[in-house]
């Protein structure tokens, strides 16, 4: 029953292994309440001394809607030279880089599938913003966008928020990928993710969304149960690129594919990232910005650390179809 499905974006093998478990084995079972506020949150309204000075906000009649905050414990500072160094096979460059937490309600207890559609809008339209004036800063060569939600997604602050990371190089990955875009571009004039994209909404049975400029999918070769795209309609290398009217499609578009997880699963812990080129890219054929969101439903194991491989026990197709039976609550969930 089990069957290797190559992801042709990612590169990666998936080992898909049939019918061994049901979506229901991946409910969450224990329900976890959170408060409004908690006094002990730095992101919490009034405890805004906590946090480093803000570099953006969007204010509202009670103070403020979204803050963007240098990151506390940021991984990379923006106050140092950017230096190489090399000295035999041993190169390294000074930890130069931007590290940004975007604070996204005042509310402590929001997740984005029960956030209003205007208040995922402002979200986005916040990332677009700082996107852009990271990548204002010469130094930065690649910006990455991600949310940790839940304790299993790697953060240790449940106060809904995103970070945006701006870094003194091109990860590897990244590189990699595009190259096999641009392979791909030159071998057969198409841009992979386009194609991809037609191939899922000729078939539909592994769509979850489908609005006006956005389609959410879960791959052909998923690399995780419940592991699913967003990608725009309209082709583009860049995000910085995106219009007034997309972003607010694009909220509703993740609010209602969130809304699939948050109701189906029972709540379940997340990361999304944001993959695109840079503002310079936005104009290449092959290149094709994308939304990747994660469930942390499965954990890795050794097999994945061991081949660069991944096992997924639960069908896309099936995945999809249960995703796409849930009810999120009808017209008061949005
Ligand atoms: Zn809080
Ligand atoms: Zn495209």
């Amino acid at each position: 029953m089990s069957e290797l499905r190559l992801n042709s974006i990612t590169n990666d093998w998936v080992v898909m292994v049939g019918r061994e478990k049901s979506p229901q084995d991946y409910v969450i079972k224990e329900k976890r309440k959170l408060p409004e506020f908690i006094e002990s949150c730095p992101f919490c309204p009034g405890n805004e001394i906590h946090t480093p000075s803000e570099v953006y906000r969007i204010r509202d009649e009670n103070g403020w809607r979204i803050r963007v905050v240098p990151n506390k414990y940021a991984v990379l500072s923006p106050d140092i030279e950017k230096m190489r160094k090399e000295e035999g096979l041993k190169k390294s460059i000074t930890g130069v880089g931007i590290h940004e937490v975007i604070i996204e309600s005042p509310l402590h207890n929001l997740t984005t599938a029960i956030m209003s559609v205007s208040q995922i809008k402002d979200v986005l339209q916040t990332y677009k913003e700082r996107f852009l004036a990271l990548y204002n800063d010469r130094r930065i060569e690649h910006v990455i966008i991600f949310k940790n939600q839940g304790l299993s997604s790697g953060t240790t602050i449940q106060h809904p928020h995103s970070q945006i990371v701006g870094l003194p190089i091109v990860p590897l990955q990244i590189r990699e990928r595009a190259a096999k875009a641009m392979n791909f571009f030159d071998n057969t004039g198409d841009c992979i993710f386009c194609k991809t994209l037609n191939e899922e909404l000729s078939s539909c049975i592994r769509i979850i969304c489908n609005t006006e400029h956005f389609v959410s999918f879960i791959p052909y070769a998923s690399l995780s149960p419940f592991h699913i795209w967003i990608f725009p309609k309209r082709h583009s290398g860049s995000f910085s690129t995106i219009k007034e009217d997309e972003i607010w499609d694009l909220a509703f578009n993740l609010k209602s594919t969130m809304a699939k997880l948050y109701y189906g699963l029972e709540n379940p812990d997340f990361n999304y990232v944001l993959r695109s080129g840079k503002p310079a890219e936005a104009e290449l054929e092959y290149l094709h910005w994308y939304i990747s969101i994660v469930p942390r439903v499965a954990q890795a194991s050794g097999f994945e650390l061991g081949s660069g491989m991944y096992i997924n026990p639960l069908l896309p197709e099936v995945a999809s179809e249960f995703l796409r039976n849930v009810k999120t609550g009808g017209e008061h969930a949005f």
